[in-house]
């Protein structure tokens, strides 16, 4: 056979013409020339159709090119690849269209300016009007946060909001206060609020309340608002307390359970969190310091004060074995304990 384009013998194509011919003649794509993009200038999200979504500038071309150029189903496999250069709010861009027909490779290019747009996306608008559907107040039990804790609970928040904002775009802080009783996060959501209230509990052990006020009307609806409180427990591991008379240091405390362990004896227990509020606190009176370990058998190990020199023996509560050269003593009303060297 003869291509009537060409003249050339071999197989004919489509349409009485070879591959090569066809492929000269045709056109397999058709786009805009100017391509107009919605973004948000607050949070970066772009608009598509009537949905906001969070994502970067090239997913949401990707998204725009599919939509608003047509591709012949006779080119297999279609792929857009853009090559943008930013100017101003405009973008001169050189789309490439790829793809094969009849097992050859087919590349098509079309000039295409994309055109930014600014408007203000739906979540943004509600959070610049201080909108918010729960407070979540972080309080500790019978103390204060020390700076440290305060920071670590901050962080620890704005992690679990920036996580939750992954799977909805609508989750923020709108705003957050750090007073000397604890931290109170005003949120967009009353269930990732609630979500994270309870995963802290989890995590730092205490108690976890909610209340809702009601807040007016909006569309014939009541509205509430939602508090979560949580409450961290008054001790944190490493302190030491009097439980049922017995000098105990805390170990853990992970919702409603906490490990303690007896500093005369080295034996661990766990008890019901809530039952630590009949412990009394010791940590004011108790006195830590390093000693320098000189001999040690299988029961007792022998200590010196850096200061004093003074030589001190003291039974083992466990058989262990003090590998470092120093260890540390807590003296409590005049009574010397050991601490074993790593939990
Ligand atoms: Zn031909
Ligand atoms: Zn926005």
């Amino acid at each position: 056979m003869f291509c009537v384009e060409c003249g050339t013998e071999g197989p004919i194509y489509k349409n009485g013409v070879c591959l090569k011919c066809y492929l000269k003649g045709t056109r397999f794509s058709k786009g805009p020339v100017i391509l107009d993009i919605t973004t948000c200038p607050r949070c970066d999200a772009y608009k598509f159709k009537s949905t906001w979504i969070r994502e970067s500038f090239h997913e949401a071309l990707q998204r725009h090119l599919k939509t608003s150029f047509t591709v012949d189903p006779e080119l297999g496999n279609p792929r857009f690849q853009a090559d943008c250069k930013e100017q101003d709010r405009m973008l001169s861009c050189l789309i490439s269209i790829s793809g094969t027909v009849g097992g050859q490779a087919v590349v098509e290019q079309h000039p295409l300016t994309v055109r930014l747009k600014n408007i203000t996306c739906d979540v943004c608008s509600r959070e610049a009007g201080g909108y918010y559907e729960a407070i979540l107040q972080i309080r500790a039990d019978q103390r204060i946060f020390t700076p440290e804790e305060l920071e670590a609970l901050e962080t620890k928040v704005d992690t679990l909001v920036k996580n939750a904002q992954k799977d909805k775009r609508s989750v923020y802080i709108t705003d957050y206060e750090i007073k000397r009783e604890g931290l109170d996060f005003f949120l967009s959501d009353k269930g990732v609020a609630q979500t994270i209230a309870r995963r802290l509990q989890e995590q730092y052990g205490g108690e976890f309340k909610q209340s809702a006020s009601n807040v007016g009307m909006k569309d014939s609806r009541q509205l509430y608002r939602v508090t979560y409180l949580v409450r961290l427990p008054r001790y944190q591991p490493g302190d030491f307390l009097l439980y049922q008379r017995t000098p105990m240091r805390v170990r853990s405390i992970r919702g409603n359970k906490a490990h303690l362990q007896s500093l005369a004896t080295w034996e661990d227990s766990t008890v019901d969190a809530k039952s630590l509020q009949q412990a009394s606190p010791i940590s004011d009176s108790v006195r830590r310091k390093e000693m320098i370990v000189v001999s040690q058998t299988s029961s007792e190990v022998q200590l010196m004060d850096p200061d004093s020199y003074r030589i001190m023996t003291i039974p083992k509560p466990k058989k262990h074995t003090f590998s470092k050269e120093k260890t540390t003593v807590v003296r409590i009303n005049d009574l010397d304990y050991l601490l074993p060297e790593k939990d």
